[in-house]
């Protein structure tokens, strides 16, 4: 009898955290809830299913700009192929741009990178770069980088 009052006392009485049942099965509520205290099974279930859902809905959002092309912001259809732009263009880390957007930006891309930005000339491997002022993309032929120091 007296070990059976000892154990009684020594056990706590712990209560839900939200419906502040008394105990019988103690649930953890999940780390990312931020809650502290236990739950009963049933308020655990219903917590879970809130849990499921916000995910999901996260998860939709995230997918809904994740699939967005970059550049002319048109929604890329999962079966199309999602293509990453290439480092040198500068955009957003983790951008993703349409397969349309991407060969046309290959194409600029080489072409400014191939020609001079003012007369066009293949520029093989003498190149110049242009000085930020004058705000022109690409490189420049020696003519015309000499041309245009001149004016500035
Ligand atoms: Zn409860
Ligand atoms: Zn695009
Ligand atoms: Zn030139």
């Amino acid at each position: 009898m007296k070990e059976s009052i000892l154990q009684f006392w020594k056990k706590k009485q712990e209560f839900c955290i939200l419906c502040k049942r008394e105990l019988q099965h103690k649930y953890k509520p999940h780390r990312e809830w931020k809650m502290s205290g236990l739950l009963c099974s049933d308020c655990h279930i219903i917590k879970t299913k809130e849990y499921i859902a916000k995910q999901q809905i996260e998860k939709e959002k995230q997918e809904r700009e994740l699939n967005t092309c970059s550049i002319c912001s048109r929604q890329i259809k999962s079966e199309t192929v999602q293509v990453k732009p290439k480092w040198q263009w500068n955009l957003e880390r983790g951008s993703i741009i349409c397969k349309n957007c991407f060969e046309k930006k290959d194409k600029e891309f080489e072409k400014e990178r191939n020609y001079c930005s003012i007369c066009g000339t293949n520029l093989k491997f003498i190149r110049y770069n242009p000085k930020p002022k004058w705000n022109i993309s690409g490189q420049l032929c020696r003519k015309c980088w000499d041309q245009r120091n001149e004016i500035q």
